[in-house]
């Protein structure tokens, strides 16, 4: 018979749970389709969809280039469009 005091050893050695967080970082920012310079996210915008009359939040993109694009928050799979009101946003 094997003893049981060695069981809790390698459980409890070195597995710090720290947070993650499933998010974008920055070399994963997608890039300007106009001038291909990195997006910065610009935040969130609750916005009206005219096609399910949702309340709806788009997520802002700005890259150094003073182009602004946005997107469906939760579509992040649609391509970005062009912010029609970007003065809105600085
Ligand atoms: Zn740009």
């Amino acid at each position: 018979m094997s003893n049981c005091d060695s069981t809790s050893n390698t459980a409890a050695s070195g597995r710090r749970s720290r947070s993650v967080r499933v998010r974008r970082m920055t070399d994963d920012a997608p890039a300007c389709p106009e001038c291909s310079q990195p997006l910065k996210s610009g935040g969130l915008v609750l916005t009206k969809r005219d096609e399910d009359g949702r309340r709806t939040c788009r997520s802002l993109w700005r890259c150094a280039g003073r182009h602004t694009w946005w997107q469906w928050a939760d579509r992040p799979a649609e391509p970005l469009e062009v912010c029609p009101v970007p003065e809105l946003f600085r």
